[in-house]
C-alpha cells in the first residue's frame, strides 16, 4: 500500500519538478550515493535546557564593516530573491516551493555569473535567510502573520544569522563564559564587550549580528542553558498561589491589582519631546535633501536611546514581577487599541507618537514576562479581549455603564464602592486569571505544572455568573 502511495506522488512530482527545473530554474536535489554513516551533532537542544539570548555591542574592523555591510545586503537579496521564486511559481504555475527549493536556487545564484558576489557570503549564513523567509510564511499560513514582505535597505534591519557552522568560539580560561569569537568569511576575531558572561563551559548555538539604524552593532548570542525554576511564590499563610493583575495603560505604563502604578521612565518623556520636534523638522525638510538624511540619522539614534532605556526598565519590572507572583495576569492587547480608538485620542502627531511608543513597551513586557514565566516555572494568563475588566465591580460584580476614557474613578451602582478605574480593571483581571489557572491546573495529571502560558480565547461558561 506505501509503494503504491508513493509511486502515485511520483507522477504528480515529475510533472511539477520539471517546471522547477526547466521553468523556475531550481537545479535537482543531489543524488542519493550512500555516504558513510556519520554521528548526527544534534540540534536538538538538551533535555532540561531554556534557549536564552544574551546581547552584546561590538565594534567591527574597517574591514569587518565592509564585509557585514556586504553580508546584510546579500541576506536581504536572497530572501527577496526567495520570495519572488516562491510568489511567482505560485501564482504562474501553481507549483508550491519551500525551503529546499530555495535553497538548492541559491546554489545556483552563487554560481551564476551575474550574481557571483554571493560567493564572498558565508552560504549558511544566506541560507538562514531562506529559513527566516521559510517561517515568514509558516506565520501567514497559519494566520498569525501577513503575507511576507519584500525587506528593503530603508525600513528592514539589517541582520545576519550565523549557525554553528558559521562560527568559531573560543572560550577564555581566564574569564570563563567570554572568549573569542571569529565569524565566517572574517579572520580575525571580533571586538565584543563582554557586559557579562554568557554561562561558562557553554558554546553558543546561533549568532545573530545586526546594525542598528543608529549604525551600531550587536551580536545576539543563543546558547541552551539549564534555569532552574524558582521556588513557588504563595500567598503568606495560605497554600494559593500569589498573582497579579496587570493594567496596561498610556497614563501609566501598569497599573497593577496592589494600586501601585509603574510610570514610563521619565527619560522617555523627554526624549519623546524631542523626537516630536525633530519629526516636525523633518517634515519641513525637501525629500531627498541632505539635511532630511541628517534629521533621520538624528531620529533614528534616538529611537535607539528609547529602545535602550525602555529595555532596561521592562528587565527590572518583569524580573520583579516574576520573582514576586506565580501568576501574572494581562488582557489582550487588542483591548488597549479598542480603548485608545473609540475615544479618539491619537489626532496629533503628538498622541500618535505617545501611543506608538507605549505600544512598544507593552509589546516588549509581554515578551519579556512570556520567556521570564518559561524560565522560572511561573505563569501567565492571556484574559480575553471580551472580558469587561474595566466595567465589571470589582467587589460585586455588577457590570457597570461603558466608561469614556477620561473617567478617572467611578462609584459602583449597586453597592456603592468608589473605584479608580485601573486599579479596578487591575482586580479584575487578576481574580479572572486566578479563576483560568485554576480551571486549567485542577485538568492537569497530578504532578504535572500548569503551562507557561495561559491564553483564553473564548469567553469560558458560567463566567458570567460569577
Ligand atoms: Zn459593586
Amino acid at each position: 500500500m506505501a509503494g503504491a502511495a508513493d509511486q502515485g506522488d511520483r507522477v504528480v512530482s515529475t510533472a511539477t519538478e520539471r517546471v522547477k527545473r526547466e521553468v523556475l530554474g531550481i537545479p535537482e536535489p543531489r543524488k542519493y550515493r550512500g555516504a558513510a554513516p556519520r554521528a548526527l551533532t544534534g540540534r536538538a537542544p538538551e533535555p532540561g535546557t531554556q534557549q536564552r539570548v544574551y546581547r552584546y555591542r561590538f565594534y567591527p574592523t574597517e574591514t569587518q564593516t565592509r564585509q557585514l555591510i556586504q553580508t546584510f545586503g546579500a541576506c536581504r537579496w536572497v530572501y527577496n530573491e526567495g520570495l519572488a521564486l516562491r510568489a511567482n511559481a505560485w501564482r504562474d504555475h501553481h507549483v508550491s516551493v519551500g525551503f529546499a527549493e530555495t535553497s538548492r536556487a541559491l546554489t545556483g545564484w552563487r554560481r551564476a555569473a551575474g550574481t557571483s558576489w554571493l560567493r564572498d557570503v558565508s552560504s549558511t549564513v544566506l541560507q538562514q535567510s531562506l529559513r527566516h523567509l521559510d517561517s515568514a510564511f509558516t506565520r501567514f499560513f497559519r494566520g498569525t502573520a501577513k503575507y511576507p514582505k519584500p525587506k528593503r535597505k530603508s525600513r528592514s534591519r539589517d541582520a545576519a544569522t550565523y549557525v554553528r557552522t558559521g562560527f568559531r568560539y573560543r572560550e577564555d580560561p581566564e574569564r570563563p563564559g567570554t572568549g573569542s569569537i571569529a565569524l565566517a568569511k572574517q579572520s580575525d576575531p571580533l571586538d565584543v564587550r563582554w557586559s557579562r558572561p554568557i554561562p561558562a563551559g557553554l558554546t553558543p548555538v546561533k549568532l545573530t549580528v545586526t546594525r542598528d539604524r543608529a549604525g551600531r552593532f550587536f551580536l545576539h548570542v543563543l546558547v541552551e542553558e539549564r534555569i532552574a525554576p524558582l521556588p513557588a511564590a504563595l500567598v503568606p499563610g495560605a497554600d494559593a498561589p500569589k498573582a497579579a493583575g496587570l493594567d496596561l495603560g498610556l497614563a501609566a505604563l501598569v497599573t497593577l491589582d496592589d494600586g501601585s502604578t509603574v510610570q514610563h521612565p521619565r527619560l522617555l518623556r523627554k526624549y519623546e519631546k524631542r523626537l516630536a520636534r525633530l519629526q516636525r523638522e523633518l517634515h519641513r525638510k525637501q525629500k531627498g535633501s541632505c539635511n532630511r538624511r541628517k534629521v533621520r540619522g538624528k531620529i533614528a539614534g534616538l529611537y535607539a536611546l528609547i529602545s535602550d532605556v525602555r529595555g532596561d526598565g521592562l528587565d527590572q519590572l518583569t524580573t520583579r514581577l516574576v520573582r514576586e507572583n506565580q501568576v501574572l495576569v494581562v488582557e489582550d492587547l487588542a483591548v488597549a487599541h479598542l480603548m485608545r480608538s473609540a475615544s479618539g485620542v491619537g489626532r496629533r502627531r503628538k498622541a500618535r507618537l505617545s501611543e506608538s511608543i507605549a505600544d512598544a513597551a507593552w509589546g516588549e513586557l509581554l515578551r519579556m514576562l512570556r520567556y521570564k514565566c518559561a524560565w522560572y516555572g511561573r505563569t501567565l494568563v492571556i484574559v480575553d479581549r471580551f472580558f469587561p475588566s474595566t466595567r465589571r465591580c470589582s467587589a460585586c460584580h455588577a457590570k457597570g455603564e461603558r466608561l469614556p476614557l477620561s473617567t478617572r474613578s467611578w462609584t459602583c451602582a449597586e453597592c456603592a464602592v468608589t473605584h479608580d478605574r485601573d486599579v479596578n480593571a487591575a482586580v479584575n483581571l487578576r481574580d479572572e486569571g486566578l479563576r483560568l489557572y485554576r480551571e486549567v491546573a485542577m485538568a492537569l495529571p497530578p504532578g504535572r505544572l500548569p503551562p507557561a502560558v495561559i491564553r483564553a480565547s473564548k469567553p469560558a461558561k458560567g463566567a458570567a455568573a460569577v
